[in-house]
């Protein structure tokens, strides 16, 4: 895909510039076509329909703060997600959660509030819980699998969203991993978060950086539609965002992928096209229901994809895959 770049205006969510570039359009049949097989197609793109208020939804880029972000800027609803459900994975592990889970063991000896905003399956809260007991972790998640394995463990979570999130509560640590660029309203949510961090409390954000995903966009061509991908941050948007609400960033970290992690991502994300046609061996193999057999298949299956994926992966491997930044409120406040 080649970003159109043409001058519109359009006011930031993150900053509130009031100049953008438009980097594409795209229809509810792109979206949907793209998620899902034939037999959910329709359903999802009326949930899509339902959430723009029409058919068409921008892409635009801040020529401030260079934050990318879709118009109508509207989050995913609990409906959409539970179409597009059977496309989740949460991961078992993220690089980030080592530094942060340190920073938390040398907090330890304090009384001190875990919040995880999207906390998936819990792996990570699960772990802050051991160290700094179960009532000190608080969740917020939408998925009710989830929820229910996060309360299994004895941890609190609620479904809802965390702008409205009525609380006397103030929170030490907080944190959302991959799941920022999926919420509309920032402003709103970094008031919230204002309002429930401690002091000397931090916020991390962990997200996919905004030049990683215009790669996969313009050399790969495998697009982050919204409205899954509402919202793409990087560090000056985060910075701009923050200042607003009285926030100054303390670390930012980039996170590279190996040239095997990059190899995967795009290999995967061509074989998951094929999933969706119908008729194809892949799509056949996806449905095969036992878990170890559909692995077996799918990975005979992703060794050619691999093989043309290469040479992107190794242009791939230059971007980060993941940023984290971490927020405290600044000495002004
Ligand atoms: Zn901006």
């Amino acid at each position: 895909m080649k970003y159109m770049l043409k001058n519109i205006p359009s006011i930031c969510p993150a900053c509130c510039s009031k100049k953008g570039k438009l980097l594409f359009e795209i229809n509810s049949h792109d979206a949907a076509i793209s998620q899902v097989k034939k037999n959910k197609y329709s359903i999802l793109k009326k949930e899509i329909e339902s959430i723009w208020g029409g058919n068409k939804c921008k892409v635009i880029r801040c020529d401030v703060c260079y934050f990318v972000y879709s118009i109508p800027h509207k989050s995913g609803t609990e409906k959409y997600y539970s179409i597009i459900y059977d496309n989740l994975q949460y991961p078992t592990w993220r690089k980030e959660y080592n530094l942060i889970l340190n920073n938390i063991k040398k907090l330890q000896n304090k009384n001190i509030k875990y919040l995880e905003v999207g906390a998936g399956n819990g792996v990570f809260a699960k772990k802050v819980a051991d160290i700094i007991g179960k009532h000190n972790v608080t969740c917020f998640e939408f998925s009710d699998k989830s929820i229910e394995e996060i309360k299994n463990h004895g941890l609190t979570c609620f479904n809802k969203d965390i702008k409205k999130f009525k609380t006397k509560d103030k929170f030490s640590v907080i944190c959302f991993f991959s799941v920022l660029h999926h919420m509309d309203n920032p402003n709103l949510i970094f008031k919230k978060l204002s309002e429930i961090v401690d002091n000397d409390g931090r916020i991390y954000i962990a997200t996919t950086p905004e030049e990683s995903i215009a790669f996969m966009e313009t050399q790969i061509n495998a697009i982050a539609y919204p409205p899954t991908h509402v919202g793409r941050w990087n560090r000056l948007s985060l910075k701009k965002l923050g200042d607003r609400h009285g926030f100054s960033i303390e670390e930012y970290t980039l996170y590279y992928p190996t040239l095997l992690q990059s190899l995967k991502d795009i290999a995967f994300w061509k074989y998951s096209q094929k999933t969706k046609e119908s008729q194809s061996l892949a799509s056949k193999i996806a449905s095969i229901k036992n878990n170890l057999i559909r692995k077996s298949f799918s990975l005979f299956l992703l060794l050619p994809f691999a093989a043309s994926s290469l040479p992107s992966a190794i242009r791939r491997k230059k971007f980060p895959s993941s940023q984290l930044i971490c927020l405290k409120k600044s000495k002004s406040q």
